[in-house]
């Protein structure tokens, strides 16, 4: 699938669920948001057959997110489906930690080796006051038995003026032994309570700079092909470091990804509303040349960046909504 600015399409994220059991402030308020009934979510059967299609039409990775995606019920059966389905060639999670770390196993069995763990602090207290929740124990022992398996693992750390920007040298610091990616991303208005300010206090210049002021020499790695990070090392370490411009919008020129929110809604950029429902669709009876057809129609019309997908909103849909609806 190629769209109408020529961008190869052959990567989905997938939110199964919009459930959380953090509250991470950033992206959602303390008393949570409006979680969507069951009926309301794709079902797994919806999901299989979607991904069949999608399959078939060129997607070849899978990013299975939420929400937390350990708290769907039967994830296991999912994802044990989804590996087997011709030309799907990898399939990564995006995780809270708080209760991956008993699946490990069977999970890398499937095939599953690829991980990107959100960790906004390794201070413990920092940890809490951030997500709300009293669950670093979890979350770092989950951290920790990934690395012992020798997973690929990336930490995502949303870097917050006032929050966390001392845990910023720590966190590289882990790449020292440890072979992570730390991927810092600056913080988006997807916090599920109303837009936030215009301005980003910490971008991922500001963020360089701190990094390149500390460790004083860091090296550019070459970033693999669709990175949204730009990629660093501190000479000597084991693993490497990352900005994600999610604010900024600087790598929308190669964006190969589309996303499925758990209610069944099409994205073709993070910054749309939804281009259209699939779930409706396929209650409504559609077949599967017709699924393939709006996917393609709706690739075909995609916003050049974040920035045009953000004025295509309608006036009244300002980016509100919580991240845990979307995915990240
Ligand atoms: N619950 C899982 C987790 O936290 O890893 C998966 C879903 S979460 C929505 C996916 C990613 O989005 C996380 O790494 C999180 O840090 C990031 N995220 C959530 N809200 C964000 C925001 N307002 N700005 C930047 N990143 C955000
Ligand atoms: Fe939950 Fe992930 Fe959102 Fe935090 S970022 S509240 S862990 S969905």
């Amino acid at each position: 699938m190629i769209d109408n600015h020529g961008r190869k399409i052959d990567y989905l994220r997938l939110a199964i669920t919009d459930k959380c059991n953090l509250r991470c402030f950033y992206c959602m308020p303390e008393d949570g948001i409006s979680f969507k009934p069951k009926k309301e979510l794709l079902s797994y059967e919806e999901i299989i057959r979607l991904m069949h299609l999608l399959a078939s039409e060129g997607i070849s990775k899978i990013r299975i997110t939420g929400g937390e995606p350990f708290l769907r019920k039967d994830i296991m059966y999912l994802l044990s489906t989804l590996s087997k389905i011709q030309g799907i060639d990898q399939i990564a999670i995006t995780t809270n930690g708080t209760l991956t770390e008993p699946y490990l196993d069977e999970l890398v069995q499937l095939g599953i080796r690829s991980f990107n763990l959100s960790l906004d602090s390794i201070d413990p207290t920092r940890f809490a006051a951030i997500t709300r929740r009293d669950s670093f124990t979890s979350v770092w022992k989950c951290y920790q038995s990934m690395i012992n398996r020798g997973l690929q693992v990336k930490i995502n750390c949303v870097v917050m003026d006032g929050q966390n920007i001392e845990d910023i040298i720590p966190m590289v610091e882990l790449g020292k032994t440890d072979p992570v990616a730390v991927r810092f991303i600056e913080e988006m208005p997807f916090n599920g309570a109303g837009k936030s300010s215009d301005e980003l206090t910490w971008n991922y210049v500001k963020i360089i700079q701190h990094i390149q002021h500390h460790f004083g020499n860091i090296v550019r790695l070459k970033d693999p092909a669709n990175s949204t990070s730009m990629n660093f090392q501190v000479p000597g370490f084991t693993g490497s470091f990352g900005v994600i411009p999610a604010y900024s919008r600087t790598f929308c020129g190669t964006c190969n990804r589309i996303r499925l929110t758990p209610d069944g809604t099409l994205k073709t950029c993070l910054y749309d509303q939804g281009v259209f429902n699939v779930r409706d669709l396929i209650r409504a009876g559609a077949t599967d040349a017709e699924l393939i057809t709006a996917v393609q129609n709706a690739i075909g019309h995609r916003a050049k960046d974040g920035f045009e997908a953000e004025q295509n909103r309608d006036p009244y849909n300002f980016v509100s909504e919580s991240m845990a609806t979307i995915g990240g």
